[in-house]
């Protein structure tokens, strides 16, 4: 059976970005055609900036989200990274295979540092070193598909490399992933900058539409999307990304197809009151089950603490295999 693995990053509030780009698929599909894992990447929220008792509250937010978007703890496991030691013993491990120059070379790493920086920050080694731990999350479960946003394509592209150098060096240890993409919201904008993503570790705004976002929000937020000053409602990535960003939305929420939908639209306030309502009816479940989730803290517990125990067993065997395979 296809073994499958993805996860979210506590580093803010999750986003319909995350929702559209990866989770979404996660418990409508991926769960039920195979054996997949979804995990809490908390040790990725370290990389940047942060405050302990922060971190520790948007995992269980997190966890609780994953199970309120759908995942179904009888079909898939849903864990906490940092629950099992498993992946920071493979990181270091996947360190001593990839190179300092192919890091230094990731996008995201050259984004965030850059924007470190003119913080006037320091930038943390362990930004740089993220994606090897991002490998040692797919490769200690032998994933074969790592279903995620377009952001992320280059990092899996890395795990790749690095589980190929890996099974070339050492003898065949590792599974080699590949990244499974959705084809439509692949990439979420931010509502009021079409050029960046709307991302959850960056600074609230007005552009970013949270999951627990009350209806009243979401319209706000969608209905003060920046389009542009033409009148007529075309789909075009390039010349209006504003605009392109709100069909896309609209059709990954009705799962219709932006180019169709713009034919459909005489003026910009119809298509984003659409939007607006398609999102808020999107979120209206998540939240319900959301909320129930909160009154029993037991449950998610129980759950999280069953997901690190089975997905400890799957990942020791892989990590063993590599140690012995490496000369330890
Ligand atoms: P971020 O911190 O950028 O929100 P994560 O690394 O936690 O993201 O991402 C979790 C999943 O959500 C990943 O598969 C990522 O590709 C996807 N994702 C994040 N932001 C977006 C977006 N704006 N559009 C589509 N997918 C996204």
């Amino acid at each position: 059976m296809t073994r499958v693995f993805s996860g979210v990053k506590p580093t803010g509030h999750l986003t319909l970005g995350n929702y559209l780009g990866a989770m979404r698929q996660w418990a409508a599909v991926d769960q039920y055609r195979a054996d997949s894992l979804f995990c809490v990447v908390d040790l990725h929220a370290l990389t940047v900036d942060h405050d302990p008792a922060r971190v520790r509250r948007l995992s269980r937010q997190a966890a609780t989200l994953l199970l309120a978007v759908g995942l179904d703890p009888e079909l898939c496991t849903v864990f906490v990274q940092s629950h099992v030691d498993e992946h920071a013993r493979l990181s270091y491990v996947l360190e001593c295979v990839a190179t300092d120059g192919e890091m230094r070379r990731m996008i995201q790493y050259k984004e965030k540092a850059a924007r470190e920086r003119e913080r006037g920050g320091s930038v943390r080694l362990s930004l740089l070193t993220y994606p090897v731990l991002m490998a040692a999350d797919i490769l200690a479960y032998g994933a074969d598909e790592v279903p995620v946003g377009d952001d992320q394509a280059q990092h899996v592209e890395l795990t790749r490399d690095l589980a190929v150098r890996f099974n070339q060096r050492y003898g065949h240890t590792f599974v080699v992933p590949r990244a499974t993409v959705p084809p439509v919201a692949a990439r979420v904008m931010s509502l009021q900058d079409p050029g960046s993503k709307m991302g959850k570790s960056d600074d609230a705004g007005p552009g970013i539409v949270y999951l627990l976002d009350e209806p009243e929000v979401v319209r706000k937020k969608v209905m003060r999307a920046v389009t542009d000053s033409g009148r007529e409602v075309v789909y075009d990535r390039e010349e209006r990304p504003g605009l392109a960003n709100l069909l896309e939305i609209l059709a990954a929420c009705t799962g219709g197809n932006p180019e169709a939908l713009s034919g459909v639209y005489e003026s910009y306030g119809s298509l984003k009151k659409d939007t607006a309502e398609a999102v808020v009816e999107l979120l209206r479940p998540v939240q319900e089950r959301h909320r129930a989730l909160c009154a029993d803290p037991g449950y998610v517990e129980g759950v999280l603490r069953d997901g690190a125990e089975r997905a400890r067993a799957m990942a020791r065997p892989t990590v063993d295999a590599a140690y012995r395979a490496i000369g330890l």
